[in-house]
């Protein structure tokens, strides 16, 4: 792909509608992308994500005419499908040849947008909280250290730059009150595959929250031949089946079996961490199940110091073995 200065042109704003009301942060970027819009003298194009369009369409026809407006109607799923926002925002973003990306940062924002930029390979400032445009570049104050210290960062016109805003940062705006965007009115399917990461549920385990056994995995899985080779073990001893967050950023496990601070807290009776280090994030989780057993080939993993058993090992070896006894 040629990715020249002069290819790159407009903003995207990528806002969400939440049963049909649009989220009050939708207004905050919207202020961010007419900053850059008006500095650069480019186009905007707000595009929409969300649920309940039907009740949100009237408001969305209302809209001045001068904005580009984009949506789609994200599949309404429990568990929220992460991965079909990713999946139509990496269609929106790659579809176009954006200048600058404006992200969303809610709590929902922050778990899709470092997705949105693994998956599109493009850069992601996140917590950003002010944007402008300093001799032709763009320019993003972020709040780093927990927002104990702030820092400013400059990306290069050769990449499309993917800016996903701290909510309540930066004043909101009435979408529709800028001037000098471009005129047209684009409504785009896609094709979306929910699917590819979501729960076999042709197969019958217990659900994750309730489940007396859990089986989680990490990113020693590695790939799809590692997951299947847990959900044996979760089958063999009726668990359920739970995730690391390197798991669900790899994309081998789905967003909704994440156990941890972003994920769930589960309190199961026998929890087995495999090829998962024990951080933190996942501890958070899962510190207060029954037993805890660990298998690890680093004895040094942090899951070993709260493991009750631990096996150091290559899980692609002892998983087979351990299913092969389970089932004699
Ligand atoms: C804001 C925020 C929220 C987060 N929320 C969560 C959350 O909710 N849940 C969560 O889990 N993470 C979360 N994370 C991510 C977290 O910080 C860690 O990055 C993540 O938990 C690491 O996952 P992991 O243990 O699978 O990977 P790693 O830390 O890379 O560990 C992989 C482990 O696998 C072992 N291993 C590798 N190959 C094999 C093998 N063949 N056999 C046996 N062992 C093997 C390695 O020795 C290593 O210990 C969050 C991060 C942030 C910044």
């Amino acid at each position: 792909m040629d990715t020249t200065m002069t290819d790159r042109s407009g903003i995207l704003v990528l806002g969400e509608v939440f049963a049909g009301i649009i989220s009050p942060h939708t207004h905050e970027m919207f202020t961010a992308g007419t900053t850059l819009a008006e500095a650069l003298g480019q186009p905007l194009t707000l595009a929409m994500l969300g649920t309940g369009f039907e009740d949100a369409e009237p408001y969305l026809e209302s809209l001045d005419e001068s904005i580009n407006v984009v949506w789609h109607e994200v599949l309404e799923e429990e568990p929220f499908p992460y991965m079909a926002w990713v999946d139509i925002a990496a269609q929106l973003v790659t579809d176009g040849n954006w200048r600058v990306v404006v992200a969303p940062g809610t709590g929902i924002g922050v778990d899709w947008t470092p997705r949105l930029a693994a998956r599109t390979g493009l850069p992601l400032a996140s917590w950003s909280t002010g944007v402008e445009v300093i001799d032709g570049q763009v320019a993003v104050t972020r709040d780093v250290l927990g927002g104990r210290a702030e820092t400013t960062v400059t990306c290069n016109a050769d990449a499309t730059f993917i800016i996903a805003m701290e909510p309540g940062m930066i004043a909101p705006s009435n979408i529709g009150s800028a001037e000098a965007l471009t005129l047209a009115d684009v409504f785009a399917e896609f094709s979306v595959d929910a699917s590819a990461t979501s729960v076999d549920t042709s197969v019958n385990r217990p659900p994750l929250k309730e489940a007396e056994r859990v089986v989680s995995g990490g990113r020693g899985l590695v790939d799809a031949e590692g997951v299947k080779k847990l959900e044996a073990l979760a089958d063999a001893l009726n668990a359920a089946v739970g995730a690391s967050g390197a798991a669900v950023l790899q994309e081998i496990l789905p967003h909704e079996m994440q156990v941890g601070s972003s994920g769930v807290v589960i309190r199961p009776k026998l929890y087995l961490a495999v090829g998962l280090s024990g951080s933190p994030q996942h501890t958070y989780g899962m510190k207060d199940a029954q037993y805890i057993v660990a298998i690890n080939q680093d004895e040094g993993a942090p899951i070993f110091q709260m493991a009750d058993f631990g096996v150091v090992g290559d899980l692609h070896k002892i998983l087979p073995a351990l299913v092969e006894e389970l089932k004699s």
